[in-house]
């Protein structure tokens, strides 16, 4: 049977938006694909650059004592992106490529490195801001490309894809103020684009049994919000952006303090790139000569 991802993902390729490599949630991107990312991102940085952010770029490699520190493996750890190479401790290297030739598993000769892929934009930045913060906190704008372990056959639940985050640390009555006012204005960036959005509060997807507390505190404390739109099911809409606020959590594991010695909050909002455009085109449709005028325009093409 095929369903509406299939239509959607066959729709991205066959229109020359995608690249298909074969793995799950990994596509090759065309520039007429990132000319509509690249549109709307802009969007982004102009907002980061008019309140004063500090743009920022980390690789999407990171060093894999941040999640350790972070707590990233008690809540998430089946979306690690873990790096592995070849140490000739492990195994000669004949042996390692008999097995590779013979079809066989070959990771009993690999050794975990002391690196992982970036689950999202925000984790290198934690530990760059260690000390205390300046009067009035700080404030960043950050893009990668982010890896999440998550195989799926939605289009709009890539493995690999880019994101777009804006960070704030200071105060906690300053933090929560501009993730409220956040939450407000990525409603109001995408609804502009002609897009079916709302506002909900949401959770994350903690691993187990102690994830549906930590889940339900989450909900109870109004800790994360997320805009969603309809992109392959009207029922589940797909989160296009979030809105997170950690309270202190990443200045106790990174000891980030206020300007006065208190400890620091901190809070994201994040866009998932490949996720506005897929919403675009399957709102405007694949042909953007046919886009409203206005949408064309504000994402500059
Ligand atoms: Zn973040």
């Amino acid at each position: 049977m095929t369903t509406p991802r299939d239509v959607l993902t066959r729709g991205l390729v066959d229109h020359g938006y995608w690249i298909a490599t074969g793995a799950p949630g990994i596509f090759g991107r065309t520039a007429r694909f990132n000319a509509i990312l690249e549109g709307f991102d802009a969007l982004v940085i102009d907002v980061g650059r008019e309140a004063g952010a500090e743009r920022v770029e980390f690789p999407p490699v990171m060093d894999r004592e941040i999640l350790r520190r972070a707590g990233f493996m008690e809540s998430f750890p089946e979306l690690c992106g873990s790096i592995h190479g070849y140490r000739a401790a492990k195994g000669s290297h004949l042996d390692l490529i008999d097995r590779v030739e013979a079809g066989g598993d070959w990771t009993e000769y690999l050794e975990q490195l002391p690196l992982t892929l970036s689950p999202a934009a925000c984790y290198p930045l934690y530990p760059s801001c260690t000390g205390r913060l300046p009067a009035g906190g700080r404030l960043f704008d950050l893009s990668t490309f982010a890896f999440r372990a998550e195989p799926s056959d939605d289009p709009a639940r890539l493995q690999a894809f880019r994101q777009h985050e804006n960070v704030r640390l200071g105060a906690p009555e300053d933090v929560r103020a501009w993730r409220d006012a956040w939450s407000g204005r990525g409603l109001e960036m995408l609804g502009a684009l002609g897009l079916d959005a709302r506002l909900e509060l949401a959770t994350d997807p903690f691993f187990g049994r102690g994830g549906r507390l930590l889940a339900a505190n989450q909900l109870a404390e109004e800790l994360k919000f997320e805009v969603v739109v309809p992109i392959t099911s009207e029922s589940s809409p797909t989160a296009l952006c979030s809105f997170n606020y950690h309270e202190d959590k990443f200045a106790r594991a990174f000891d980030i303090t206020t300007a006065d010695g208190g400890l620091a909050h901190s809070a994201c909002i994040g866009f998932g790139l490949e996720r506005v455009v897929l919403a675009l085109l399957e709102t405007h449709g694949f042909d953007l000569t046919v886009w409203p005028a206005r949408v064309r325009e504000a994402v500059g093409l």
